[in-house]
C-alpha cells in the first residue's frame, strides 16, 4: 500500500528556536544543569539543587542545540528534528552537549562531512548542512540578542580567628592599648565609654580584606564566644 501525502497527519515544517538555554555546572554531579532565574540550580535530584553553580556556562551552538533537541515537537519543527538527528543518531544515544567533540556549528560542519567521507568516501554540502546553516542563522540571531542570567557569586564566610590576652591587646601601630569596640560604634556615641581592659581581639579574614576589633569580656559578641579562643 502506497501511503499519499493527504493521509499524513497535518503538519507544518516551520522551525521554532528554544531560547538560549542559561546552563551551568554543578559541583557535585559534573553535569550542565539549567540555571533559575535567581541564578542557582534547577532540582535534578542531587545534593546541590538550588545551589549555585560551580561556573555558568557559556549558550554555545552545542548547547542550543541539544536544548532543541529535547523538545517533542519534531514532527511540526524542523530545528527539532535536526537537533534530535544529531544528538540522538539511530545507533546510540548522546545525552549531553559535552558526549560530542564539536561546539560550534562550523565545528559540526566539519564532523558531518568526516562522517560522509567515512561512508561514502566523498564529501560535499547537503540537505543535512542545508538544516544545519538554517539552525546556524537561528542561533546567531538568538545569541545577538542574548543576555547572561545574572549568577550570584558564591559568598565565601569570612575565617575568624578569636585570641584572648588578659592585660589586653596592644594597637596594630603600637602607640596605646586598644579599647572595646563599643567605643567606635557610632549607635553607641551617648553611651559612657566602656573602660574595661579590652582582653578580646577578633581578626576576620574576608579574603580581600582583614577586620580586626577588640572586646571587653562582657562586650564580645556573641557569635565569637562560641569560637575557640587560645
Ligand atoms: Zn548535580
Ligand atoms: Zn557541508
Ligand atoms: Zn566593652
Amino acid at each position: 500500500m502506497t501511503a499519499t501525502i493527504t493521509t499524513w497527519p497535518a503538519h507544518t515544517t516551520d522551525p521554532t528556536p528554544v531560547p538560549l538555554p542559561h546552563l551551568g555546572l554543578c559541583g557535585d554531579c559534573d553535569d550542565e544543569i539549567r540555571i533559575r532565574v535567581d541564578g542557582r540550580l534547577y532540582a535534578h535530584g542531587c545534593p546541590e539543587d538550588g545551589r549555585l553553580p560551580v561556573v555558568a556556562l557559556k549558550p554555545t551552538f552545542a548547547r542550543w542545540l541539544w536544548t532543541q533537541s529535547k523538545r517533542r515537537d519534531d514532527y511540526t519543527n524542523r530545528l527539532t528534528l535536526f537537533a534530535g538527528r544529531i544528538f540522538r543518531p539511530c545507533t546510540r544515544t548522546v545525552t549531553s552537549p559535552r558526549d560530542v567533540a564539536w561546539s560550534t556549528a562550523e565545528e559540526l560542519h566539519g564532523q558531518l562531512h568526516l562522517k560522509q567521507l567515512a561512508w561514502r568516501g566523498s564529501a560535499e554540502c547537503d540537505a543535512q548542512c542545508k538544516a544545519l546553516a538554517e539552525a546556524d542563522q537561528h542561533y546567531q540571531r538568538l545569541l545577538a540578542a542574548y543576555t547572561p542570567r545574572p549568577t550570584k557569586p558564591a559568598q565565601r564566610k569570612p575565617i575568624v580567628r578569636v585570641r584572648h590576652n588578659p592585660t589586653g591587646w596592644v594597637l596594630p601601630d603600637y602607640t596605646d592599648l586598644a579599647d572595646c569596640t563599643t567605643n567606635h560604634i557610632p549607635a553607641n556615641a551617648s553611651q559612657p565609654p566602656c573602660t574595661a581592659p579590652a582582653v578580646w581581639k577578633v581578626v576576620e579574614d574576608h579574603g580581600l580584606h582583614l577586620t580586626i576589633s577588640f572586646w571587653c569580656d562582657s562586650h564580645l559578641p556573641a557569635e565569637h564566644r562560641t569560637t575557640d579562643a587560645a
